[in-house]
């Protein structure tokens, strides 16, 4: 069943012709082998590979197959099951490669349909590969291809904001889910690199068009004691962009590192 997703250049509904998906007006977007779809128009794709790098995926994907945000992955399954109605839907707006999406699923009945869009094709491709479940499509969080009124759970963990195209995309009544980094979330791994670390900013949890319901706090320490998964989670961060030859020496001379990790799960229902 892939029928939640629309043709991204025009809007219409999009039939299966098995290689690919097409439109009434023939608008066409293949199929990946390993299952996912790219409905990324050419006009909303801004680079030549939109999105993370695939090294920084790749980072990403490895620090996170060794599950040392498990308990991120537990505490954002529960919330979904505590708000998700049986057999509902849901879409992960930025899913990266898949690793909350497809924990979520598999703890979903098989009545539940769940759906992640992303905009690096790395992500996408590795989702689609170790989740059978799901639908995976490349596309941006700021033009979803999906239609309105669609889904009953939109899930953001990390990934851009983007108010007026999640209102629309969801139900009546439906509830959201974003997962933000607390503000010491990564401490010592900042004191361990910067000079002068700073703390993450907690914006306020007031959103327009959507109701706060409740706030859950997700930390754990967690102890790395594998250089190379040190070095994987500083690419996941975004401070790996403005990093300087000084702080990399830093970086790469740490063998070990206990770290404190630290979420906030906010959930919100859309205002009608
Ligand atoms: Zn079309």
């Amino acid at each position: 069943m892939s029928e939640l997703w629309i043709c991204p250049v025009c809007g219409k509904t999009l039939a299966d012709s098995g290689k690919s998906l097409k439109c009434a007006k023939n608008h066409s977007f293949d199929k990946a082998r390993s299952g996912y779809v790219n409905l990324l128009p050419v006009k909303q794709k801004h680079a030549r590979l939109p999105g993370d790098n695939p090294e920084m995926v790749r980072a990403r994907r490895d620090f996170l197959g060794k599950d040392y945000y498990q308990h991120l992955q537990n505490a954002l399954c529960k919330a979904v099951g505590k708000y998700l109605i049986p057999g509902g839907s849901l879409l992960d707006a930025g899913c990266g490669e898949g690793y909350y999406t497809k924990k979520i699923c598999e703890s979903l009945p098989e009545t539940s349909v769940c759906y992640g869009v992303d905009i690096s094709k790395t992500a996408a491709d590795f989702a689609a590969r170790s989740d059978k479940r799901t639908h995976y499509a490349v596309g941006s969080v700021f033009h979803l291809p999906v239609g309105e009124n669609s889904f009953d759970m939109l899930v953001s963990v990390f990934a851009p904001y983007c108010g007026m195209e999640f209102f629309r995309v969801l139900k009546a009544d439906s509830y959201f889910i974003m997962v933000i980094p607390s503000a010491l979330h990564l401490w010592e791994l900042k004191q361990a690199v910067y000079d002068k670390p700073y703390e993450n900013q907690v914006k306020d949890y007031h959103l327009e068009n959507f109701r706060f319901l409740e706030k859950i706090s997700c930390e754990r320490k967690i102890f790395i004691d594998n250089p190379q998964d040190i070095q994987n989670l500083f690419q996941m961060t975004p401070y790996a962009y403005r990093t300087g030859a000084q702080e990399r020496e830093r970086l790469q001379a740490l063998q070990t590192l206990e770290v404190q990790t630290a979420f906030e799960i906010l959930i919100y229902q859309k205002e009608a």
